[in-house]
């Protein structure tokens, strides 16, 4: 070994973990987004989105700061916070003023049923959107959040299930009330699941998914029971069944994709920033929201035009 080599060997901290480690973290510090590896262990769920990561920031401004910069979240947040935007506009007015058509029947009931229906919409894609921007934040926060984001999910399918409940039963008030104590039951029953801790861990994922599809497939009972009172095409009217069977259908089919990770399990790392499961899902639950929104529209109208206005509810 020649002396040259030797103090080449004092100066340099080769094998010095300690100063490794600091040039590592300085690297990991300088760059914006990251790959899954470079995660910490909390926030490493899908193995087959490869890179496009905000990384751990422990602070809220710099999750909010993110919100500028592409990655692999943004679809996922924009998707619901425009659209949860779009609700709450409805909501505040413009359903009001542009787009409910007003019957000589029509009663503030009418309103606040399809308002109600706007803020459950509003709120699940609000609570969504929060989720996906502050999870980025800590494993806690992430914790909690995702806590709010499945709250939010139980208040719109409570939300769509009543708001449809009073425009088929508007005339049945046994009916309503007994379906309705249902529906709030069931989604107390959830809210519990998801306020566990135990529930939150990522292994339940599947389960997660398959407790929330029997909570919208609930719904099936208030119409079966109508089926048998009022018969199929009437029911089919009330309720406008042919929207509500395409907002299963979009409801279902993105639970699935997203419960079986479609396409990303495909091709890892080829859906990373656009195209990947969890997107795909939520812009499956825009359109499916908006489909609920068509059939309590229609049904307000039909009520109106063909079945001589106010109920017992008024
Ligand atoms: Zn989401």
């Amino acid at each position: 070994m020649s002396s040259i080599t030797e103090v080449k060997q004092r100066r340099t901290p080769v094998g010095n973990p300690s100063a490794e480690e600091d040039s590592q973290d300085s690297k990991l510090e300088n760059k914006k987004l990251y790959d899954f590896h470079e995660l910490p262990e909390w926030q490493q769920d899908n193995d087959k989105i490869l890179t496009g990561y905000i990384r751990e920031t422990r602070s809220w401004r710099k999750c909010l700061r993110a919100l500028l910069i592409w990655n692999n979240e943004s679809v996922n947040i924009y998707t619901h916070l425009v659209s949860s935007i779009s609700y709450f506009l409805l909501m505040v007015g413009l359903t009001n003023v542009v787009a409910v058509p007003v019957f000589p029947t029509t009663t503030m009931m009418d309103f606040s049923v399809i308002n109600f229906y706007l803020f459950g919409a509003f709120g699940c894609l609000m609570c969504s959107s929060c989720f996906h921007t502050f999870k980025q934040h800590s494993g806690p926060h992430c914790d909690a959040w995702s806590k709010v984001d499945y709250m939010g999910i139980i208040g719109l399918i409570t939300c769509s299930i009543i708001s449809l409940l009073y425009y088929g039963y508007f005339d049945s008030k046994e009916y309503f009330v007994l379906f309705t104590i249902v529906t709030v039951l069931l989604a107390s029953a959830c809210s519990v699941c998801v306020l566990h801790e135990k529930f939150n861990h990522k292994d339940f994922r599947t389960l997660r998914a398959a407790f929330f599809i029997a909570f919208g497939f609930s719904g099936i009972f208030p119409v079966a029971t109508g089926v048998l009172k009022f018969g199929v095409a009437e029911v089919a009217e009330r309720v406008q069944l042919r929207f509500v069977l395409w907002e299963a259908f979009f409801y279902i089919s993105g639970a699935v994709i997203y419960g079986f990770r479609i396409p990303e399990t495909v091709a890892p790392g080829k859906f990373d920033f656009l195209g990947h499961s969890h997107q795909i899902f939520h812009v499956l639950v825009v359109v499916a929201s908006f489909l609920h929104l068509r059939a309590v529209m229609g049904s307000y109208v039909f009520k109106h035009t063909h079945l001589g206005g106010p109920g017992w509810l008024l």
